[in-house]
């Protein structure tokens, strides 16, 4: 039984002053792996008061020395890949497939931020001025369970690129991600204070996060709901705030889509990350014409999809994070059944043989409308809505009928008929016959999927203040 009792500070594993413990529980199992002691209101004031005053040096850095210290982190990553992954799997059953495309995701955080800093002009002329793009201050980088290690390297080595200094607090969820997190950190030997992690609950350490006037920045990700708490409280201290926030993704498949290709796509973008992904592509627009079709393709795919152990290379499918949501998951499929939708696959229960995890079966819901629950919500599972569209109009209207709008998927073997119904949808990121990340492009939300967006030139500037400089000729 593991007992994390240590949270980093200035450079060091140091014992929370917290007295709380968080028990973490296997998700493949339900059995205890352990517990996690939680830091409190000092501990972050602690941690906050170290990145203020590492910022005083650390703002003045080059660019050239932050390259290095990112390649530092980066290359102690590297020497960490297994555990890693094996650590995803065990703690949030995150499957052995997702992990490694997450890990992977780790390292190219670091390599985009490298790209930008031998790109990017700190200094710019406007009009007549000298612009200068100055770190902001310290950030405070609140994140979820879902990808952790993949949320901290993706805003930490922007956060660095830029000259801020940090403090981090994970989901206690993802304590044992985390320990390893700092164990790279510490190899890494940064200067001290740049860096602070601190384990707690999001009511008490992402609070002071949220409320500490020496917090200048705040990038979270996690649910709209805690998004817009964090957003109030930011406010009151005008911090710049990052909300990376919960999705519905439209899967729009187009008529002359390639089917046999288009539907096994569709499945793995709405049950990635066991369902549990902002991104997931959770309701699939299909031409009425083809629901026969698709009801039969989706019949034949989703018995490849493997539901189990997530530490098995073949599983796509692995259990729901905790019991807690797990429940969540099938009270939106008594909802999607009592709102009249019909189950073409799945249900309710868990699988054979996996009733001692949170294991949930991959659910197809057909006979959907857009008006239903099951079809505004986020589910965080592997639930799939297939709505039936009559004309590609019909189809962008329904894409654009949510409140949220961070991804979206267009099927279609006409490129160009894909390009224009994508330039129609109200989403931060559309992805055309595939799924794909590019570092160097902007991520991030419309309405209430976010406030912002995260890498690239525009994911760096989030961390940059603008000075003008006018002086008369
Ligand atoms: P969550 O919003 O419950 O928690 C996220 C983080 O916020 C956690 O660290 C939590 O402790 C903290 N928190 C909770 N209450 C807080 C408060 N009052 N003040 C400050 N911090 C607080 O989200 P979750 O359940 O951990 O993750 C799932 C959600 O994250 C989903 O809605 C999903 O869509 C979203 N998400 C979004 C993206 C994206 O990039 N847009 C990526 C992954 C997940």
């Amino acid at each position: 039984m593991k007992t994390i009792d240590k949270i980093y500070i200035n450079g060091e594993f140091v014992t929370p002053k917290g007295t709380e413990y968080f028990d973490l529980i296997s998700p493949v199992t339900n059995e205890k792996l352990g517990k996690v002691l939680l830091g409190n209101t000092e501990d972050t004031q602690n941690a906050i008061e170290a990145a203020k005053n590492a910022f005083k040096t650390f703002s003045k850095t080059t660019p050239s020395e932050r390259i290095q210290y990112l390649e530092k982190i980066k290359s102690s990553v590297e020497k960490r890949k297994d555990d890693f992954i094996n650590i995803m799997t065990e703690e949030y059953g995150g499957t052995f497939q997702f992990a490694s495309v997450s890990y992977d995701y780790m390292l190219k955080s670091f390599d985009s931020a490298i790209n930008l800093l031998n790109s990017y002009s700190f200094i710019k002329t406007m009009g007549e001025s000298e612009v200068q793009m100055t770190p902001i201050g310290v950030v405070g980088i609140i994140i979820p369970w879902n990808s952790s290690n993949g949320f901290i390297c993706s805003k930490l080595s922007t956060a660095i690129a830029a000259g801020c200094t940090t403090v981090i607090k994970p989901s206690e969820m993802s304590a044992q991600q985390t320990q390893l997190m700092i164990e790279c950190l510490l190899d890494a030997q940064l200067p001290k204070g740049i860096v602070n992690i601190v384990n707690g609950s999001g009511e008490i350490v992402g609070a002071e996060i949220s409320r500490n006037p020496d917090i200048s920045k705040i990038s979270f990700t996690g649910s709209t709901n805690v998004g817009k708490i964090i957003a109030k409280e930011a406010i009151n201290t005008m911090k710049r705030v990052t909300l990376e926030l919960g999705g519905k993704s439209p899967n729009i498949i187009l008529d002359d889509a390639d089917f046999s290709k288009a539907i096994p796509l569709a499945i793995a973008a709405a049950f990635m990350n066991n369902g549990q992904a902002c991104i997931a592509g959770t309701r699939l627009l299909i031409p009425e014409n083809k629901l026969d079709e698709v009801k039969s393709l989706i019949k034949e795919t989703i018995p490849n999809f493997i539901v189990g152990d997530p530490k098995n290379p073949n599983t796509a499918v692995g259990p729901m994070v905790s019991e807690k949501q797990f429940n969540r998951v099938q009270d939106y499929i008594q909802t999607g059944i009592n709102e009249g939708a019909e189950i073409l696959i799945g249900g309710l229960g868990k699988p054979e043989g996996l009733e001692s995890g949170n294991f949930v079966k991959p659910t197809v819901f057909i006979n959907v409308n857009n008006q239903m629950r099951i079809a505004r919500e986020e589910i965080f599972g592997p639930v799939l809505s297939v709505i039936t569209y009559k004309t590609e109009e019909e189809a962008i209207e329904i894409a654009n009928d949510t409140t949220y709008g961070l991804q979206a998927y267009v099927s279609s073997s006409d490129s160009k008929r894909a390009y224009n119904v994508a330039s129609q949808i109200n989403a931060g990121r559309v992805q055309i016959n595939g799924i794909g990340h590019d570092p160097m492009a902007p991520f991030g939300g419309f309405k209430q999927s976010g406030i912002g967006r995260e890498f690239g030139t525009i994911g760096l500037e989030a961390y940059l203040e603008p000075r003008a400089l006018i002086q008369p000729k």
